[in-house]
Order: C-alpha cells, then structure tokens, then sequence
C-alpha cells in the first residue's frame, strides 16, 4: 500500500490554505523524494500569498508553495550514490538542495553561470498531478534532478540550516558578485531574513563598517548580534534624506562602498543609490515582483561612476560554501535565531499571517513551517 503524506495546498488569493494528502511517489532515475523537516517563509512565498505574483495566471489549480527548505533523504533513485561532493549519500541523511535546476544545455550554464540559466526555475505544477510534491509546504518534496545536494553536518540544527537554500545563499553569491572585498562599508537595507544573514556573512567576508536599516527593533537586535555596527530604525529616521545623510555622517561623508537591498519595495532604490560612494555598487536582490517601477535620475550614477549589479539565486556550488559558513560561525553569530516563530502544517494560514508585513508591523524576522 502506497504511502501518503500531507501537503498544505495554496488555491487563490485571499484562500485559507487546505491540507491534502498525496500518494508518495518513487523518485526516478537521478532524483530524490525529501522527508521535508522545515520550511521558511521567503519574501517570495508572501508575494504570492497576498497576490503580487500572480501564481494561478499559470492555469488554475492547488499548489503547494515554498521553497526554502532542508530535510531527509526519504527514497532515493537509481544513479544517486553520492552527493554533489562525493560523499556517500543514503536514506535518513539530512540534506540542502537547489529549489530551482540550471538546464545545463543553455549558453549561460555551458559558460558555467548557472544562476543566469534562463530556464532555471520552472512554474510551480499543480499539485494534485503526480509526482504532487513541488513545493516545500509538504511532508515530502520531489527533487526530479539531484545533480546539486549536500549532505548537512548534524552539528548544525534545522533552525540554522532553513535558510541555506534561499537566503544565506543568496547573499553569499550576490555579496560576492557586488565585489565585496575585506574593509568595504557596507549598507544593508533590510533586515528580514536575507537582510540578517547577509549582516553575518558580510562580517565574515571581512566588510568594514556594516550598518543595517530596518524599522522593526527585533530584527535590529538581531542584525547587531550578527555583525552591524550601526543599525538605522526607519521609524526615527523617517524620511529618505534623514536615512541618507545618517549613513553620509557613517561613512566619512563618502557613502558607502556596497549598498545591498534586501526590501523588496522599488522606492528603496533611489534611496539605496544615493548612499552609494562614488565609484561604489549598488547591490539589487529584493525586488522580484514583475511590472514594479521606480523613478531614478541616471546621470547620478555616470557622473559618480556608480554600479548597479542584480541578482536571483545563486550557483549551486555556494550551497557547500554556505554550510561551511556555518559550521564556522555557528557561535559567533545567533543565526538560528532568525527564525522566529515555528507552525505546523495545518497552522499555514497563521504561519502566512505572522509573516506579513506589508500593511502591519511584525515582530518576525523568519517564520517557519515544520511539515
Ligand atoms: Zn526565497
Ligand atoms: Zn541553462
């Protein structure tokens, strides 16, 4: 008799979540079905939720979002010994993946840039065709494609693993592609999950003075503990000017070197762009919601030679850099505490709603779903 396990089905805007349950299916050749253990909930995965990404203009249907995730290996599929290290992979192992899957077959991934694959993310199938298991708000999840997964070291807990996939990743790679290098100063807009980790691991690539703004007094705790020197609270300083000239003031009145926004609002970047120093970089990652516009005076960036580098995902290879990472600095910086609020399953609903913050102040800095 088949095995069934519980997914948490996402239908339309504005619709509680429902749970089902679908048969689990047997991975194919090269493939992996994961016994998801925790699963946050990305800036992303609240885009759809509350409609800025319109999910079901793919077709109507139930489906299962999330992507941030770790788990088990529950079945794994003929060819998959070893993980992408070579390190012998077997049941019950506790793994990180890509959500996503470079094609391998395009000019971007033959140039080995495999976060600039065009088709690396596919839309999210319905969820009640087999293999039913395609998004991390679930029991189990389909990896059709294991060429990219890393077994995890058991001294690192699911708390800190949770984000690797998605936010530590990410800002490791985007920090890295701004150019980031030891003694830059370093403005983080943003201090939600990708805002916190890229506090931390900025620290750890030797940055300068970090100063990080946010308006919740949570997440600006958080982000000195994990590395800020100076953290600036948007409900003092109100207005944009007030922002920018607090990081002039820090920054010898030059602006900083790297300036990374991690907000996921157009009106961040003009204000992003003028803490930038000249001959600086400006650092895109947040804004993923299609169709947004912001105005910006282009001149201000040729006449101070000023970089704008954009974003999304990462190469796979950082998933292995990212665990190390945290082997590292496990102690050094409160990086489980990120996630801030844990919920069940059937407590999606709830879940999605802590998380929330256009509109409504949140106290959470990672809320996460444990199937
Ligand atoms: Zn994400
Ligand atoms: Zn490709």
């Amino acid at each position: 008799m088949a095995e069934t396990g519980k997914a948490a089905i996402y239908t339309d805007v504005g619709n509680p979540f429902e749970i089902r349950e679908y048969p689990v299916p047997d991975p194919a050749p090269g493939g992996i079905v994961v016994r998801v253990t925790s699963a946050g909930i990305c800036g992303s995965d609240l885009h759809i939720w509350r409609g800025d990404i319109r999910i079901t203009m793919m077709g109507p249907g139930p489906r299962i979002l999330g992507h941030e995730m770790t788990g088990k290996v529950a079945r794994l599929g003929a060819n998959v010994s070893t993980d992408s290290l070579g390190r012998p992979l077997k049941e019950g192992d506790r793994i990180v993946y890509p959500y996503f899957t470079p094609c391998r077959r395009c000019y971007q991934c033959l140039r080995g840039e495999f976060a600039a694959c065009p088709v690396k993310l596919t839309p999210i199938p319905v969820s009640d065709n087999a293999p039913h298991f395609f998004g991390a708000y679930a029991e189990y999840y389909y990896l059709g494609d294991a060429a990219f997964v890393f077994k995890v070291p058991d001294e690192l807990s699911d708390e800190m693993v949770t984000p690797v996939n998605c936010a530590l990743s990410q800002v490791i790679y985007s920090l890295g592609k701004a150019g980031l290098r030891m003694g830059d100063s370093v403005v983080i807009q943003g201090a939600g999950g990708l805002g916190v980790n890229a506090t931390a691991v900025a620290r750890a690539m030797g940055a300068g003075t970090i100063i990080v703004i946010d308006g919740v007094p949570e997440r600006l705790k958080l982000a000195k503990e994990c590395g800020a020197d100076e953290v600036i609270d948007i409900n003092e300083a109100t207005a944009p000017p007030d922002r920018i000239s607090k990081v002039m003031s820090l920054t010898s009145g030059r602006g900083a070197d790297v300036v990374a926004e991690f907000v996921g609002l157009p009106a961040a970047i003009p204000e992003g762009l003028n803490m930038v120093r000249a001959g600086g970089t400006y650092l895109e990652v947040g804004n993923i919601s299609l169709g947004k516009t912001v105005a910006i005076d282009p001149s201000s960036l040729v006449w101070q030679n000023k970089k704008i580098v954009s974003t999304v995902m990462y190469d796979p290879a950082t998933l292995s850099i990212a665990i190390d990472f945290l082997l590292r600095n496990k102690d050094r910086f409160p990086l489980a505490n990120v996630v801030s609020d844990t919920f069940t399953l059937e407590q999606a609903d709830e879940a999605f709603q802590k998380a929330e913050w256009e509109g409504q102040q949140t106290s959470a800095s990672r809320v996460v779903i444990t199937p």
